[in-house]
């Protein structure tokens, strides 16, 4: 009982601290604060810390693999939070992911997109909100759109029945000063401009999915409205396997 208390305590004072982190940087850069979007990183922890995020009022939750989102998803339910897919999507995990999260941040190829779509009309969902993820360090290890390949896979998804583009996703690499990140996150705020001035996002403004626990200040400053933390909430993770 007292152990989950702690838990409970310590979880609402890192919320409450990355919180206003981010309301006193979206102050000190003229943002507004409620157009910034917390995903709370869960990968790797039990499904316990999910249900204690969601008791203190998180409506956001971000997993990385579709295998291991699953039975959390299942076990909480699909309605107990707003559910993002922030990793990689295979081929082979695309159905389950159209039935298990309300917003995908990683679509990379035509290719997937076009599979999607296919899959919404099996499983009868009439929406599903995409975000393309660029590799804007053009690493051939990441995942990610190439900068050349975005105008062709953002005409494909507009030109889809069942698939709504909302925005842009980075994964930029890693870099000691975090400094060093700021020129990608710019840069994908350039290219959700062009998206958007063709009309791609409709009448909303496109979303900007980049910032993690070690740049996320970086982020806001440069138009993030939806940020992906998971350590500063819950602390180190263990190497996933
Ligand atoms: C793990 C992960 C994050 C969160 O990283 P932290 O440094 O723990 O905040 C964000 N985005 C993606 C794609 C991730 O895989």
């Amino acid at each position: 009982m007292a152990a989950r208390t702690n838990e409970l305590t310590a979880l609402r004072n890192r919320f409450t601290e990355v919180r206003a982190r981010i309301d006193d940087c979206a102050a000190t850069c003229h943002r507004a604060p409620d157009e910034i979007t917390l995903i709370a990183v869960t990968k790797t922890h039990p499904v316990e810390t999910l249900r204690t995020a969601i008791s203190i009022g998180t409506r956001d939750l971000g997993e990385n693999r579709v295998q291991e989102a699953e039975p959390k998803i299942i076990e909480l339910g699909r309605d107990a939070a707003n559910w993002h897919l922030i990793g990689h999507l295979q081929a082979n995990k695309a159905r389950r992911a159209v039935k298990l999260f309300d917003l995908i941040h990683s679509v990379d190829s035509v290719e997937l997109a076009q599979r999607l779509d296919r899959l919404c009309m099996e499983e009868d969902r009439a929406q599903l909100p995409i975000l393309i993820q660029v590799d804007l360090a053009g690493e051939e290890t990441k995942t990610g759109a190439r900068e050349s390949e975005l105008d062709e896979l953002a005409q494909a998804i507009s030109a889809s029945r069942h698939l709504q583009l909302r925005g842009l996703m980075t994964l930029p690499p890693f870099f000691t000063d975090a400094e060093l990140v700021r020129p990608y996150f710019k840069r994908l705020r350039e290219l959700r401009d062009v998206l958007q001035d063709q009309g791609l996002f409709g009448v909303a403004r496109g979303e900007l999915s980049m910032g993690m626990t070690h740049d996320f200040e970086i982020a806001i400053e440069e138009g993030a409205t939806m940020l992906r933390i998971g350590t500063a909430l819950f602390g180190e993770r263990e190497a996933q396997t």
